[in-house]
C-alpha cells in the first residue's frame, strides 16, 4: 500500500522574518521528506502557510499605517529567498487569513459547538487602563504560574511549556505601557477541556503507539493529572477589534488566533489539492493517509491537548492519522541565542556570506536525534564536522579518483571489476548492501539523522581506505599499472555513488550535481544494494568532474554572528575608524558654564530612564507626555518639550537620561515629575534641532550617571 504522507512544519508567525530557529525545524522536515520521496510508495504532500492573526500583527500593522493584510503579505513575499537558499522544499506555502482557514475554522467550531462543548462565561479580561483597550494574551507578561519564569507571556510559557490563562500570570504588566492591567468583565466562549469525554479521549489518543515520542507522552500525562482535573477550559475568544477569524453567530467576537492556526494545515492542503486537482476529502478519508507535524517544544500544549481534542470531537478524519514529531531549541555556544550578546545568527547573512547552506543542513542532520533535545550550533564544530566529513572523507574521494578516469580511460569506468575491489566494495556495504541500506532507511524514517551520517560516513572511511591502500596516484605513472588504476577509480567511484544516494535527502543541490557528473538521471534509493550497486555504473562514460564543495573559512564563521548591537546614535564607521586628531569649532556653540565642584554636579541625580510610553498632549503643541520607568517600582509622569523632534511611537521602549531629583512641578496639563535631557544648540537658526539622549546599550532604567 502507498503510504500517503502530509507533512507539515509550524506555521511561522507572520510578524516578522525567519530566524535561524526556523530553518533548523524547515530542515529537519525537508530532510524527512526527500528520504520519504526516494522511497518506493510513497505519496508525499509537504505543506507551509503564515499565521497571520492575532493582536501582534495588528498592532505592528497599524504602527506602519498599513492593513494587517498588506502586512501580512509584505512577510510573506519575503519567505521564498530563504526557502530556496536553503533548499527547502514545500508543495505549497500558504496563509491563515485565507477563506478555506475562514471555512474549515468555523466548521470545526460548530462541530464542537453541536457536540456541547463549547461553553460560554463571564470572565474578567486584563484591559490596559492607559491604552484603553483589552489586552490580549501577548500583550501582557509576568511570571509563568507553573515554574515562576520571569517575562513570560500571557497565555504559555516558553521556559516551562505549559499553558495558562493570562489571569494566572504573577506580577502581570501590559508591554505597551508597563502598568498593571486592571480587570474588566466580558462574556467569551471557551472549548469545554474540562469535559470529562477530553479527558477519556486524550488519555487513549496519547498512549497509541507510534503517535508521540515517549518524553511527550510523560509530558501530557502530567499536564491531564489522573482523572483530567487539571485540564481546564479553553478560551477561544477575543473582542473586536482583532485580526482574526469571526466566530459564528457571535458579533463582535473573534477565534483566538491559536484556534485558527492549526486548522492552516488543513487549509495549505486544501488549496495545495484544488491547485493539483487531487481531492481533499479523499485523501482526509484514506486509510493510507498519515499527517505528520514537525513542531517545537514550545508550542506542545497547543498541538497536544486542544489540536487534538478539536479534531477528534468535530469528528475530523484526520485525527486517526495525526503524529507529531517534537525538537528541541537550536542554542549558540550553548547558550540562548541573542543579539545583544552577539550570539545570534541570521539564515540571510549566512547566505549573503556565500557560505553553502548544504554545510548547514548536513551540520544540523549530523546533530538531529528523534528526542526533544535542545541543538547546539557551536561555531568551531562546525568548521571540524563539515570540513572533515563532507570535504575530507566524501567529497575526496571522487576528487581523487575521476581525474584519472577522463584523462586515462576517455570518461569510461572499467567494464567489469576485480574481486578485490568487489571485495572492498561489500566489506563498505556489508555484504550485498541490503542490510547496511536498510538501517540508514531505518534512521532516516525515525528521524535519527545523526545516526545515519554515522553510519554513512563509515562507508566513506572504508571507501578513503581502500583509496589509500592501493595510491591511484603511483599507480597512474605506471604503464602497465593501468588495468589495475581503471578497477581502482571505477571501485571507488561506485561507492561513491552509494555515498551520494545515502547522502542526497540531506545535501540535494550537491547529488544533483553528482547525477550530472556520472551521467546517471536516475539516482535512486533502490540502486544502492545487490546487482544494482554496479550494474548502473560498469563500463558507463562519465562527464567532467569539477569541485563540489569547498572548505568551511573559520573566518566566515566568526562573520556570520550578530555583533553586539551598536548603539543607535554612533558615528558612521568611517568617522570611527579614523578618528580626527582636529578640533573644528561648531558655529552655534555656547562657551562653557562656570566651574563648579563635584558636589555642585552630584546633587544632580542622574538615572537612566525607559520610556515605557509616550503619547500627544492634548491642547499642547509643544508637549509630549512620557511615562518613565526609573526602576522605582512606580512609573513617573514627565512632560518633555519635544514634540516638535520626535513622534510618540519612536520613542517607546528606548532608554534615556532624566534627572530624577527635580522638584516635581505643576503644569497645566498634570504634574511633571522629572525631566529628560536633551541637547539642542544655541543659535536655533544654526540648528534648530533638539536630541534626545540615549545610553549605550547595557544600562537598566533606575541606574545613577555620574
Ligand atoms: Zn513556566
Amino acid at each position: 500500500m502507498t503510504r500517503k504522507l502530509f507533512v507539515t512544519t509550524a506555521l511561522p508567525y507572520a510578524n516578522a522574518a525567519f530566524h535561524i530557529g526556523h530553518m533548523m525545524e524547515y530542515i529537519q522536515a525537508d530532510i524527512w521528506v526527500r528520504f520519504q520521496r526516494m522511497q518506493a510508495q510513497r505519496e508525499v504532500h509537504f505543506v507551509c502557510a503564515d499565521d497571520t492573526h492575532g493582536t501582534p500583527i495588528m498592532i505592528a500593522a497599524e504602527k506602519e499605517g498599513i492593513t494587517p493584510q498588506e502586512f501580512v503579505a509584505k512577510i510573506a513575499a519575503g519567505r521564498q529567498q530563504y526557502l530556496d537558499g536553503f533548499h527547502i522544499a514545500f508543495d505549497n506555502w500558504y496563509s491563515t487569513d485565507s477563506p478555506e482557514n475562514v471555512e474549515l475554522s468555523q466548521d470545526i467550531y460548530r462541530k464542537l459547538r453541536d457536540a456541547g462543548l463549547i461553553v460560554t462565561k463571564t470572565v474578567d479580561r486584563f484591559f490596559d487602563p492607559v491604552k484603553g483597550m483589552f489586552l490580549a494574551d501577548r500583550n501582557i507578561k509576568g511570571e509563568c504560574p507553573k515554574c515562576g519564569a520571569k517575562d513570560q507571556y500571557g497565555d504559555n510559557c516558553e521556559v516551562c511549556g505549559a499553558a495558562y490563562q493570562p489571569t494566572e500570570l504573577v506580577n502581570p504588566f501590559s508591554v505597551f505601557t508597563g502598568s498593571t492591567p486592571i480587570m474588566k468583565p466580558s462574556e467569551q466562549y471557551f472549548f469545554a477541556l474540562s469535559d470529562p469525554r477530553c479527558y477519556g479521549f486524550l488519555k487513549e489518543w496519547l498512549n497509541t503507539p507510534g503517535r508521540l515520542q515517549s518524553e511527550m507522552v510523560n509530558k501530557v500525562s502530567e499536564w491531564l493529572g489522573d482523572a483530567g482535573e487539571k485540564l481546564a477550559d479553553w478560551d477561544i475568544s477575543r473582542d473586536a477589534p482583532y485580526f482574526g477569524i469571526p466566530i459564528p453567530d457571535a458579533p463582535g467576537k473573534f477565534f483566538y488566533v491559536w484556534l485558527d492556526a492549526p486548522v492552516g494545515y488543513l487549509a495549505s492542503l486544501k488549496n495545495y489539492c484544488s491547485k493539483n486537482g487531487m481531492d481533499f476529502e479523499a485523501l482526509l478519508n484514506d486509510p493510507a493517509t498519515e499527517q505528520v507535524h514537525f513542531i517545537g517544544k514550545d508550542i506542545v500544549s497547543f498541538h497536544l491537548l486542544f489540536w487534538p481534542a478539536m479534531l477528534n470531537f468535530a469528528q475530523h478524519p484526520i485525527i486517526d492519522k495525526l503524529k507529531v514529531n517534537v525538537h528541541g531549541h537550536l542554542t549558540v555556544n550553548n547558550e540562548k541565542m541573542s543579539k545583544s550578546r552577539g550570539t545570534g545568527i541570521s539564515p540571510l547573512r549566512y547566505l549573503d556570506l556565500k557560505m553553502n547552506p548544504e554545510w548547514l543542513r548536513y551540520y544540523i542532520a549530523f546533530k538531529l536525534n528523534s528526542k526533544v533535545e535542545d541543538l547546539d550550533f557551536n561555531g568551531d564544530d562546525f568548521v571540524a564536522r563539515v570540513n572533515s566529513d563532507l570535504i575530507g572523507k566524501y567529497v575526496n574521494i571522487a576528487s581523487r579518483c575521476a581525474g584519472f578516469i577522463a584523462k586515462k580511460f576517455d570518461g569510461k569506468l572499467a567494464s567489469a571489476l576485480s574481486p578485490e575491489a568487489r571485495q572492498w566494495i561489500s566489506r563498505a556495504l556489508t555484504n550485498d548492501g541490503a542490510e547496511r541500506q536498510a538501517s540508514i532507511a531505518n534512521h532516516f524514517e525515525n528521524r535519527e539523522f545523526g545516526k545515519a551520517l554515522r553510519e554513512i560516513m563509515e562507508i566513506a572511511d572504508i571507501t578513503n581506505q581502500y583509496v589509500d591502500e592501493n595510491k591511484p596516484w603511483i599507480l597512474a605513472k605506471d604503464e602497465g599499472k593501468s588495468a589495475e588504476l581503471h578497477d581502482v577509480c571505477t571501485a571507488a567511484l561506485i561507492l561513491f555513488r552509494q555515498l551520494t544516494i545515502l547522502l542526497s535527502p540531506v545535501l540535494p543541490q550537491v547529488a544533483a550535481r553528482v547525477s550530472e557528473f556520472l551521467n546517471d538521471d536516475k539516482i535512486s534509493w533502490l540502486d544502492t544494494t545487490g546487482d544494482a550497486v554496479y550494474r548502473t555504473m560498469l563500463g558507463r562514460t562519465i562527464g567532467a568532474y569539477s569541485h563540489l564543495m569547498t572548505r568551511v573559512d573559520a573566518k566566515m564563521v566568526e562573520d556570520l554572528f550578530d555583533k553586539p548591537a551598536a548603539p543607535a546614535s554612533a558615528a558612521p564607521p568611517a568617522a570611527a575608524a579614523a578618528p580626527a586628531l582636529e578640533a573644528v569649532r561648531n558655529p552655534g556653540v555656547e562657551a562653557p558654564a562656570p566651574e563648579i565642584k563635584i558636589d555642585d554636579f552630584t546633587k544632580v541625580d542622574l538615572r537612566i530612564a525607559k520610556i515605557v510610553n509616550c503619547e500627544h498632549v492634548e491642547g499642547s503643541d509643544k508637549l509630549l507626555r512620557l511615562t518613565l520607568d526609573v526602576g522605582e517600582g512606580r512609573l513617573r509622569n514627565v512632560f518633555s518639550g519635544i514634540k516638535g523632534a520626535y513622534k510618540p511611537e519612536e520613542l517607546v521602549g528606548k532608554l534615556t537620561v532624566m534627572v530624577a531629583n527635580l522638584a516635581p512641578r505643576k503644569m497645566k496639563f498634570g504634574v511633571s515629575e522629572g525631566m529628560v535631557l536633551c541637547a539642542s544648540s544655541e543659535d536655533e537658526k544654526t540648528n534648530p534641532g533638539l536630541y534626545l539622549l540615549e545610553p549605550w546599550p547595557g544600562a537598566q532604567p533606575g541606574m545613577r550617571i555620574s
